[in-house]
């Protein structure tokens, strides 16, 4: 009979949340094997936006980052036909560089180009992917579409949001003299209707420009409106006239953000999943680089530790996490509002459309949300106004 070589753990999916778990593992000597079924480096549809505290969790200055990387101190934001600069701060980097890079600053042994299919589990308990890779644990990273959590865990609720990108190489000097302020800085349309928002980010010779909304068929009409906008609705605009024909062909990739019940799915018997896999992109911005890092590394320290059980309680009481709960509360909570005012959206007061654009900006530069203890206290008085039928998926205790 044929051997199956067998690893202490195996993860399939080499994004992030992948690497940032791996190189956890490989740093303590955990006998690891990582399986992609894309050759690296491969396109990720991304706008490339990283809040500050990434670094902190993968234990990399960026001034060890060696490759494209756009650090940005202010977001020019356009909120129903009003315009701000606002002091924010993060950085900007290219998928397809940063992913193959983690990649390779993981140590992991990896296999590329493979496309995980079969996975079962034997009499002793081990993990056996496609008869030929076996594990005592195995890791689910594999993005949205990821076969580990399609095989062993509940089909989450099909709530994906949907987005329009692409990133594309364009004239220098074009772009410099175009965009909408430094090189690197985002510009962001938040849609009216606060159902999502688009960007155009000049990254150098590099534009990344796409659009995300919160409900998946919406995604069209608004990235038609949002390209309207930033090529100036027939003036100046942001992007230059020779880029524009490009836009014509964009991709789309849906994605599911975070909902609190995800957590409940987080791990079963030796299995864990990380990242988009999970469903752990922020409610509000989609963020989802920082959740699949943060995901992955507090998954390999569970193992590492010797307590891998204690993985969903890591992720579940920490203070992104627990901020990610809060504002997804506020999410169900905003739905329910307009719903109740049968969508109606008035032009708002100059000092709301201000604090809406500052409150996005501070959550899309990362932001800690300030009393968020306080307001995890208050939550039992605010479920009061949740109907019955949100209140399971409103996140009681998991
Ligand atoms: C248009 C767009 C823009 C975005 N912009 C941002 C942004 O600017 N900042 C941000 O923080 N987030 C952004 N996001 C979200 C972010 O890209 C994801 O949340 C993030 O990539 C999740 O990382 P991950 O490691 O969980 O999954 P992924 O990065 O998707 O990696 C999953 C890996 O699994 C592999 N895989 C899948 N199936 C298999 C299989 N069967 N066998 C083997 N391997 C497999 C894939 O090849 C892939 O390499 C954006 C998303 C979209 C769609």
């Amino acid at each position: 009979m044929e051997v199956v070589p067998t690893h202490d753990v195996i993860i399939v999916g080499g994004g992030p949340a992948g690497s940032a778990c791996a190189s956890i593992l490989v740093k303590n000597g955990v006998d690891t094997l990582l399986l992609d079924r894309a050759n690296f480096p491969r396109v990720k549809l991304c706008a490339g936006w990283l809040t500050p505290q990434i670094w902190d969790i993968l234990e990399l200055s960026p001034k060890e980052y060696p490759l494209g990387l756009w650090e940005w101190n202010k977001t020019r934001i356009h909120f129903q036909g009003r315009k701000y600069t606002l002091a924010s701060k993060g950085y900007f980097i290219r998928r397809y560089e940063f992913d193959d890079f983690l990649l390779r600053w993981s140590k992991v042994e990896t296999i590329e180009g493979y496309n995980v299919r079969q996975i079962e589990q034997d009499g002793e308990g081990y993990w056996v992917i496609d008869k030929r890779f076996r594990a005592k644990y195995l890791i689910g990273a594999g993005g949205s579409h990821c076969p580990v959590a399609r095989a062993l865990f509940p089909i989450k609720e099909k709530s994906f949001c949907g987005t329009q990108e692409k990133e594309f190489e364009g004239n220098l000097e074009e772009i410099a003299a175009c965009r909408a302020g430094e090189d690197g800085e985002p510009e962001i349309l938040l849609h009216d209707d606060m159902k999502g928002y688009s960007w155009n980010i000049p990254k150098s010779q590099w534009l990344n420009i796409g659009t995300g909304t919160r409900v998946a068929r919406e995604v069209l009409p608004a990235w038609n409106k949002a390209r309207a906008f930033f090529e100036g609705n027939g003036t100046k605009g942001t992007i230059p006239l020779s880029s524009r024909p490009i836009l014509n062909s964009m991709k789309g990739h849906g994605y599911v953000s975070f909902a609190t019940k995800h957590l409940t799915s987080c791990q079963a018997d030796n299995v864990f999943l990380v990242g988009d896999a999970l469903g752990l992109a922020q409610p509000l911005t989609g963020e989802g680089i920082l959740p699949a890092v943060l995901s992955g590394k507090l998954c390999a320290t569970a193992i590492v530790e010797g307590a891998p059980i204690t993985y969903r309680e890591r992720l579940q009481t920490h203070p992104i996490i627990n901020d990610y709960r809060i504002l997804y509360s506020i999410k169900l909570l905003a739905t329910r509002f307009f719903k109740d005012r049968g969508g109606e959206r008035k032009r708002k007061s100059r000092l709301l459309s201000w604090l809406i654009a500052t409150v996005f900006v501070a959550l899309f530069s990362g932001k800690p949300i300030p009393g968020s203890r306080l307001l995890a206290k208050m939550k039992k008085a605010i479920m009061m106004g949740i109907p019955a039928r949100h209140v399971a998926e409103w996140g009681k205790p998991v």
